[in-house]
């Protein structure tokens, strides 16, 4: 018998964690190599954060907490989502964890039956599909179509939903693509979600600070009557540079988070409580860095926008957040590289600009929709101009 179990066997590696490997392994054989796959902002955590974390460390704040996040910590989350998205919680439906990727865990881990249903809008971050796999349920990929923004259409969910259905992923803005949903497209799904009671929302809105020019709402803050079936996630990750720390967290029905603390409370407890201290002081400290951060972010997708839209055969659209763009190479598919290889796919596009110019990408297959690739414009605008500039050289020598 196998030593891997049936549930883990239907689950694939990271794609875009292996890309990340993949330029580590090339530039420690000396090549010159530059990594765009990793979604990871590469400035510094702000230093208040960090010295709150010193400060917990030097108090004696190094003990087990509640395993669903401490009260101070809840209740600066409960803050947060009132100032910023209007949204009234109790200590109580809070639930925090060692990152938002193991809140959505969680979440599907404590309400997921075999052949439960969730439905997740590609392009889609990874780890979502893996991990509705992963906790027994039945992933439902619908595809957002790039003349859409990518966003999913109202009649594509409705057609999609099924009396299996437990739950709908949103993301916005999105991984891989930066879409971001206006308040009316909010509100257009809300009015399907409305006929089908039996359907949960987990609205990951990780990249909520990270909008350009763009008013951002969550669907719980425009669809009120939604709120009792919505979980909203999100996390310090992202907004305030602390992916290391492991902090993510989200809000929503008491029976819902009774269920995750649950999960927790037999499986990880608490996330660090010198992590949890920071981001007291992320949530509860300035908050002036994060429009300047979210400048600096404007500027390179402006940058990267245009530079990509000046190679030959690809067209990038201009998202509204995140620091991803999901450019479309159909204009370079059935063309042969300088290699000789001929470009039959995305998975080759990527193989090959790593192989001739030492950019690492990541291939649209892995997020549900080709012929396209990812690139992740959170490094410095010299870098990404360098980037663009080797995949400009790239396509033009495609024949
Ligand atoms: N959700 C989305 C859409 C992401 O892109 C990521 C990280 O890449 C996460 C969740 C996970 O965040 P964390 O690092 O807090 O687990």
């Amino acid at each position: 018998s196998s030593l891997q179990s049936a549930s883990l066997a239907r689950v694939k590696p990271s794609a875009t964690l292996a890309v990340t490997a993949q330029a580590r392994e090339l530039k420690r054989q000396g090549r010159d190599v530059i990594g765009l796959g990793a979604g990871e902002p590469d400035f510094d955590t702000p230093d208040n954060v960090k010295a709150a974390a010193i400060e917990a460390i030097n108090r004696g704040e190094t003990k087990y907490t509640d395993a669903d996040g401490m009260p101070e910590l809840k209740a600066a989350i409960v803050a947060k989502f009132a100032r910023e998205n209007g949204l009234s919680y109790e200590t109580n439906q809070i639930h925090v964890a060692s990152g938002g990727k193991p809140v959505i865990y969680n979440a599907l881990v404590a309400t997921l039956n075999p052949g439960d249903e969730v439905i997740v809008p590609a392009p889609y971050w990874v780890s979502y599909p893996d991990m509705v796999l992963l906790a027994g349920g039945e992933p439902v990929t619908v595809i957002g179509q790039e003349a859409d923004g990518f966003k999913l259409r109202p009649e594509v969910l409705d057609a999609a939903i099924t009396p299996r259905t437990k739950w709908i992923i949103l993301n916005s803005p999105s991984n891989p693509t930066g879409a971001a949903y206006t308040r009316a497209e909010l509100e257009a799904l809300a009015e399907v979600l409305r006929k089908h009671p039996q359907v949960w929302i987990l609205t990951d809105d990780m990249y909520e600070h990270l909008v350009y020019g763009f008013d951002y709402v969550t669907i719980a803050q425009v669809a009120p009557d939604l709120y009792d079936r919505t979980l909203t996630v999100n996390g310090v990750s992202k907004a305030y540079a602390m992916t290391g720390w492991r902090i993510g967290y989200a809000g929503g029905p008491k029976p819902l988070i009774d269920l995750m603390r649950k999960v927790a409370s037999q499986t990880t407890s608490n996330p660090s409580s010198i992590s949890q201290w920071a981001a007291v002081e992320a949530l509860n400290g300035p908050q002036d860095f994060l429009p300047v951060r979210a400048a600096a972010f404007e500027k390179r997708r402006d940058l990267v926008v245009s530079m990509l839209n000046q190679a030959a055969g690809i067209r990038c659209p201009k998202p509204e957040g995140a620091f991803y763009v999901y450019p479309s190479i159909e204009g370079l598919i059935g063309k042969t590289a300088p290699s000789g290889v001929v470009i039959a796919d995305d998975e080759i596009f990527t193989a090959e600009l790593l192989n001739a110019e030492g950019v690492a990408v990541v291939q649209g297959a892995a997020f549900g929709l080709s012929p396209y690739f990812r690139i992740s414009y959170a490094t410095s605008d010299a870098v990404l101009e360098e980037a663009c500039t080797r995949i400009q050289r790239f396509c033009a020598s495609l024949k």
